[in-house]
């Protein structure tokens, strides 16, 4: 008999999943309160490169830290409400930086990467989304040589990982991206590296190519779960109501609120982030010439991204750890935005308001993907954290191996959830 399965969440990593599930023969229903894509699958950077190996809590957080605590930085920052409630998910966070810790963690990673690398190739082929997909690499950039030397370790592991960068002088820099003004002392090409002009486009090129094969997708705004008589039953806020053989949560930042409602404790911190769209990038002052970055920037030492977007340039701030629903706070987005103004031309805002998303992140900066513990046909695939585009098809290989009961341990182990979520209590 085929099996049923309900997955819940439709960005990046539950429409993986779905189509995942549904090539191995499942019925698969995917739910979703929106459209897929349009959470935090939508406002991300849109990099798939093999350098989120290294996640933000790496031995480098060590040296960093007496600075982030100054709360003023463009790279991090903190609200104190939210790490004095959140004290053991920081602490363990930390932890998580010690060489060995991250040495596990980043060689998770690498392989989760490369099994995604593969699977984004052939569902970007089968969805017909070439389009949206660019193969220019991304650039780190560095206004001097002491932040070049300080981020020394990145490039070492990254080195060992086998990445394919290349050294780039200021001569290089200019030759490479014109539209950029002379500020940067050196920079770092990561060659192998993919960039998505519109992340929720690519979400709803997947999740077309699901209902094309007759999966079936339905909006609903899931109030609650329950399992009877071997089913799995989920309800919606407006009374309707789903069942299947199989559960499976892939919520995003969301996995945490809904399911403690239901009696797992899901220890995950919030890692927001802010962007803003600006028309065009050129030289700046004295002339009018306009000209597009041709690749996505990383300008480490002022601590945000820019990124060519279909919509304009896309201004990527770093991590504010907050409360999911807290209110919202620009500080970081303007300060990344003068910095921003040093190093390109940008035009006007082409956004009301910046957006805003959450950065699902477990203290280990691995996601939860698998069973959930004490509980039979239910799956957790969330805390994707900042690679979750990135990572969403190689999440769906594995939970979907485990689904049919064809595990392969070593690839599974690192991201099972009872390394930090108990039965629930009944
Ligand atoms: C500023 C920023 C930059 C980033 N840059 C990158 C990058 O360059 N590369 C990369 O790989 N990652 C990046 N990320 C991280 C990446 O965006 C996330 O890891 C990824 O989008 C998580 O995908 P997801 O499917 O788990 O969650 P989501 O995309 O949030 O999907 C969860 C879905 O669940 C739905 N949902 C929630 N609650 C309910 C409910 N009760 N009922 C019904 N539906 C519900 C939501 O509507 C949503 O569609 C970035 C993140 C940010 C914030």
């Amino acid at each position: 008999m085929t099996e049923s399965v309900l997955v819940c969440g439709a960005g990046m990593v539950g429409t993986s999943i779905a189509l995942e599930l549904q090539r191995r023969g499942m019925k698969v229903t995917l739910l979703d309160r929106r459209e897929p894509g349009l959470e935090t699958s939508h406002g991300n950077a849109g990099i798939i490169t093999r350098t989120s190996l290294v996640p933000i809590n790496n031995p480098m957080l060590w040296q960093q830290l007496p600075k982030l605590m100054l709360n003023q930085s463009a790279s991090m920052r903190y609200k104190l409400g939210f790490m004095l409630k959140n004290t053991g998910w920081a602490i363990r966070f930390l932890l998580h930086a010690r060489p060995s810790a991250f040495e596990r963690t980043a060689k998770a990673l690498f392989d989760l990467i490369e099994l995604s690398r593969s699977e984004h190739a052939r569902l970007i082929k089968e969805a017909e989304a070439q389009h949206l997909v660019q193969d220019d690499g991304w650039l780190f950039l560095y206004r001097s040589m002491k932040d070049f030397n300080n981020a020394a370790f990145l490039r070492q592991t990254y080195q060992r990982f086998g990445l394919d960068m290349q050294m780039l002088e200021k001569g290089d820099i200019a030759a490479m991206e014109p539209g950029l003004k002379p500020i940067f002392e050196q920079g770092v090409w990561i060659r192998d590296t993919r960039s998505i002009r519109d992340p929720s486009a690519l979400v709803q090129a997947y999740a077309k190519l699901f209902v094309t094969r007759d999966g079936t997708l339905a909006k609903a705004n899931l109030a609650a779960i329950e399992q009877s008589a071997d089913r799995w039953h989920v309800k919606a806020s407006d009374g309707e109501h789903f069942s299947a053989d199989k559960l499976v949560i892939a919520l995003g930042p969301w996995s945490k609120d809904f399911l403690a409602r239901f009696g797992f404790q899901v220890p995950m911190g919030y890692e927001r982030g802010y962007h803003m769209h600006y028309s065009g990038s050129g030289r700046g002052e004295g002339t009018d010439e306009v000209t597009e970055l041709s690749r996505p920037i990383y300008d480490v030492s002022a601590g945000y991204v820019l990124a060519p977007m279909r919509g304009g340039l896309r201004l990527c701030t770093g991590v504010e750890l907050a409360d999911i629903d807290a209110e919202k706070n620009f500080a970081q987005l303007e300060l990344a935005e003068a910095s921003a103004r040093q190093a390109v031309t940008l035009g006007e805002r082409q956004l009301d308001e910046p957006w805003m998303g959450c950065r699902p992140t477990m203290p280990d900066c691995r996601p939860v993907i698998g069973a959930a513990p004490g509980q039979k046909d239910l799956y957790f695939a969330f805390g994707h954290q900042h690679i979750g585009v990135n990572t969403g098809p190689g999440t769906a290989r594995i939970l979907a191996d485990q689904i049919e009961g064809r595990e392969h341990k070593l690839q599974s182990e690192p991201f099972r959830p009872e390394r930090f979520i108990r039965p629930r209590k009944q």
